[in-house]
């Protein structure tokens, strides 16, 4: 339990820390690193409080992308030479075109027996590169039905938090196939869902066709540019640029806007704001070829952990949480076969959980009053009227909060709010900057701008660099 809280903790963080993404660049000329255009941040602590600086958009991490300059800077042009050559080291070795070619010319000319993966670079060797790669992890006799399934061939980066590489269980990959049957679609954009675009692809009946995006160089080699591009979802950036664009324009070509679906697993730690930025950007694209009436958005299946659905809602009114439990393989805190409450990662959607159907076998019942499928703990509360359970045991409803709560919880008459058993009452530890909440960014707070909430933050900001001192 200790270890998915810390797990919860350093999501909630991630996306709730002390520096806020800011969206609106409009007039500033935004700078680009490896992976596509910057994003402009601000941070709210330290000595360079309020000064917004750019950032790589897809590493958080300084180590993996070391592109930093504050917005008021004057970068040299030395500085400006320096950084294209850094941004060109950090390509992938070979254009899309150049590992297609390098691929048909493993799968073609060489026997099964002599195919060889080397895990460690994520790339399929030819004959005379062995020697380069003689320290690696090398994955020997590759035969057709493995090439077939390269999510299991390759090593998921999961230990690195950029990535985050979770692969869905097969459970989880078969219910999403169903379901997209069931829903009439027939094109389907995996974003970030490298596991459910292999499954489409793998498929004989051809009912379904797949485009994925997604950041991982590794799949140039399997799919041809009509499947697949190399996209940044925090940017936007296609890093095929235009002609990317022109294949997925082809791809959603000829179809009906309602046949198309968009499945989206990001990065947990990733910016709820930025992501929803792209989004957008697809949605008008979908809108745009297949001719969808204006105030419709791309309908869309977005896997994200249950605890940040008030981060999705505020961006998108019109999604709904279903109480579908998300299995993955690779993932310990999300295997339900080895966690008591199952996975806490849910779908996020603006189709009608009406139809999205889930099963009886699995404990899910229908509820007639809201219209929707709830998982078996999930016990319709009458005085919310809503089926309120997001996790773990039955929420039990408080008529202090006027909510319904977690069962570990109890009222705080101190907090005036439910609080965990044993809670300490005078120090928000995470969350909102202002108030401590968790569910919200300080831009969103209730109580941005009141006395008494400036008050609490520097109390908290003092706590915070006390304990910093200390470690
Ligand atoms: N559960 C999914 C995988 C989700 S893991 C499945 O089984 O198919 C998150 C995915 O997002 C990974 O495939 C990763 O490569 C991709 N990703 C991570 N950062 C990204 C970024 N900035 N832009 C696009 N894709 C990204
Ligand atoms: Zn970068
Ligand atoms: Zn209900
Ligand atoms: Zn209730
Ligand atoms: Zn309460």
């Amino acid at each position: 339990m200790l270890q998915f809280t810390k797990y919860i903790n350093k999501i909630m963080a991630a996306n709730i820390s002390d520096t806020d993404v800011i969206i609106d660049t409009e007039g500033i000329t935004v700078p680009e690193c490896a992976h596509g255009p910057a994003l402009m941040f601000v941070r709210y602590s330290g000595s360079d409080a309020g000064r917004r600086f750019f950032a790589c958009s897809a590493f958080r991490d300084r180590k993996d992308c070391s592109f930093f300059q504050w917005c008021d800077e004057k970068v040299s042009q030395e500085k400006l030479e320096m950084r294209k050559v850094i941004n060109k080291s950090m390509q992938p070795k070979y254009s899309h075109r150049q590992y297609r070619e390098r691929f048909q010319l493993v799968l073609k000319g060489i026997h099964k027996k002599e195919r060889q993966l080397c895990r460690t670079c994520g790339l399929f060797l030819l004959p005379d590169e062995e020697k380069e790669h003689e320290d690696h992890d090398i994955l020997n006799k590759i035969d057709k039905a493995m090439l077939k399934l390269p999510s299991q061939l390759f090593t998921p980066l999961d230990n690195n938090r950029t990535y985050a590489q979770y692969l869905f269980s097969k459970k989880t990959v078969a219910f999403v196939l169903d379901q997209l049957k069931s829903l009439n679609k027939t094109h389907v954009i995996c974003l970030g869902a490298p596991r459910i675009h292999e499954a489409i692809m793998n498929e004989e009946t051809g009912t379904l066709k797949s485009y994925l995006l997604d950041l991982d160089f590794r799949y140039m080699q399997m799919y041809g540019p009509e499947n697949f591009s190399r996209y940044n979802m925090f940017n936007h950036h296609f890093f095929d640029g235009e002609r990317s664009v022109q294949f997925l324009t082809k791809f959603l070509t000829g179809c009906s806007h309602d046949q198309v679906v968009m499945v989206f697993d990001p990065p947990f730690g990733g910016m709820v704001e930025a992501l929803s930025v792209s989004i957008r950007k697809i949605s008008e694209l979908w809108k745009s070829v297949t001719k969808a009436p204006t105030d419709l958005t791309l309908p869309i299946l977005w896997f994200f952990p249950y605890f940040m659905e008030k981060r999705i809602i505020d961006s998108f009114k019109d999604f709904q949480m279903l109480d579908y439990k998300v299995d993955y393989d690779n993932h310990t805190l999300f295997r339900g076969d080895v966690k008591k409450h199952g996975s806490p990662v849910r779908i996020f959607t603006n189709i009608h959980p009406q139809k999205i159907k889930l099963s009886a076998d699995e404990g899910y019942r229908f509820c007639a009053v809201c219209k929707r499928y709830s998982a078996k703990e999930n016990i319709h509360c009458d005085v919310c009227d809503s089926c309120p359970t997001k996790y773990g045991a039955t929420y039990r409803h408080c008529f202090k909060c006027n909510r319904c709560i977690k069962p570990s919880k109890e009222h705080c008459e101190v907090c005036r709010t439910c609080q965990l058993k044993g809670h300490s009452c005078d120090k928000p530890s995470q969350g909102c900057h202002i108030c401590g909440a968790l569910d919200h960014k300080r831009r969103e707070c209730p109580e941005k701008g009141s006395q008494k909430a400036s008050k609490r933050k520097r109390k908290w900001v003092e706590n915070r660099s006390k304990k910093k001192m200390k470690c």
